[in-house]
């Protein structure tokens, strides 16, 4: 009859090595190196900083090569921006086979790994956000951890686990991507730009930039998102993570430096809300919503990230009031006291949401009237001069507010 032997655990249960033990042990062992990334970083970096500028000296480049390294970095950085991360990520809109498909080539294009692999550590980075062993690239770990360390070394925290993309793993085209990813790569970065180049007879002039050079901005612009977004910035929607809104980092990454916002509210298919934010992701989405393309853009109601600025408003101010000694320097407040001013915030504060749910409120009569096409004029014209009569209020309310909690801030 078998016999089942069982082997003693390997590291019984409730037993941690003790600190003297550790000292004898020595710290725990570094996580191995992936030497398969290192090269394609490390190579890459090299050919851009040698390679590249001593071909532009001695034979030059042909203005078409040029081009194409523009055109690529593009097609690389919206695919992952547009693609990897507000389409497949996020599902923050749908759109059409032939843009998902775009999106997938250039995902390949930008040697970031397949769409399954980063989508799955993408959604585990919003779930753990700055958890130093379970978000893949915690920012809490330092900026070289968040920005490329996190890949070069075989880490815990990245593991793959696609139980979070249960949903991809029935896309077929997602999954096509992922079985010929390598192939994919190889194409869209050595044999496209050589067929280009070819063709205008500068293959190599082409490859070097639109292969090499763009590969290295488009890998390392992605990474700032990761890394920088994280630490440089201001945080005017929530302090509950590291993510930081950064219009700088934003323009280098295509609209993805309003990362605070991004974090706070995940499947907005906008990252920068105001019109005039360099976000030239939410630009494309919109376009090719209008062109038939993509649908159902998803967008978070005004009214509440107008209530989530607020609190944050207030948070601070409750803060500064209690780092506060006296209110002396400000004449308003020199005979109150720390919970008088307290009180007084809380109660505008209140006063504000309230504000805010009558704007809301009267909005949305707007807008189902304006679906209304029976509606009489005399009733639409009511409900418009209603509106505009709550945001004017709106405004200056939000603006008392700004000044009053800037005080304290
Ligand atoms: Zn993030
Ligand atoms: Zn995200």
């Amino acid at each position: 009859m078998a016999r089942e032997i069982q082997s003693p655990p390997l590291h019984p249960i409730n037993t941690r090595p003790s600190k003297a033990s550790q000292a004898i042990a020595g710290p725990p062992p570094k996580a191995k190196i992936r030497w398969d990334v290192l090269t394609i970083f490390a190579g890459t970096s090299l050919i851009s900083l040698t390679l590249v500028p001593w071909w532009g000296f001695a034979y030059g480049y042909e203005p078409l090569s040029i081009l194409l390294a523009v055109i690529f970095l593009l097609w690389n950085g919206l695919s992952i921006t547009a693609g990897y991360h507000r389409l497949w990520s996020h599902k923050s809109y749908t759109a059409k086979w032939p843009v998902r498909l775009l999106f997938a080539l250039g995902g390949a294009l930008s040697v970031q790994n397949s769409i399954k692999e980063w989508c799955s550590g993408h959604r585990r980075h919003h779930q753990f956000t700055d958890d130093p062993q379970r978000d893949p690239y915690a920012a809490t770990r330092g900026f070289w951890y968040s920005h490329i360390g996190w890949m070069i070394r075989d880490y815990r925290s990245g593991k793959t686990n696609y139980a979070n993309i249960k949903d991809l793993e029935r896309d077929a085209l997602v999954n096509w991507q992922h079985k010929h990813y390598a192939i994919l790569s190889l194409s869209t970065n050595i044999a496209l730009p050589l067929i280009f180049g070819l063709t205008w007879g500068d293959p190599w002039g082409a490859l070097l930039l639109a292969g090499f050079l763009r590969l290295v901005i488009c890998h390392h612009t992605t990474f700032f998102i990761n890394s920088l977004a994280h630490l440089w910035g201001t945080q005017p929607y929530s302090d509950a993570t590291t993510a930081r809104d950064n219009p700088v980092i934003a323009f280098f990454t295509y609209g993805e430096g309003y990362h605070n916002y991004h974090h706070r509210f995940q499947w907005d298919y906008r990252n920068g809300i105001k019109w005039y934010h360099f976000d030239p992701t939410k630009w494309l989405i919109k376009f090719l919503h209008l062109s038939g393309l993509a649908g159902s853009l998803k967008k978070v109601e005004q009214a509440k990230i107008s209530i989530s600025l607020a609190e944050m408003q207030l948070k601070r101010a409750k803060e500064g009031v209690k780092r506060f000694y006296a209110f002396d320097a400000f004449d308003e407040f020199r005979h109150m006291t720390r919970t008088d001013v307290l009180a007084l915030l809380e109660k505008e504060y209140a006063s504000l949401i309230e504000t805010i749910a009558d704007w809301s409120r009267i909005r949305q009569e707007w807008v189902q009237i304006r679906k209304d096409a029976l509606q009489e004029g005399w009733e639409k014209h009511e409900i418009r001069r209603k509106l505009r009569e709550i945001e004017t209020r709106l405004r200056a309310h939000q603006r008392d507010w700004s000044t009053l909690t800037a005080h304290f801030a």
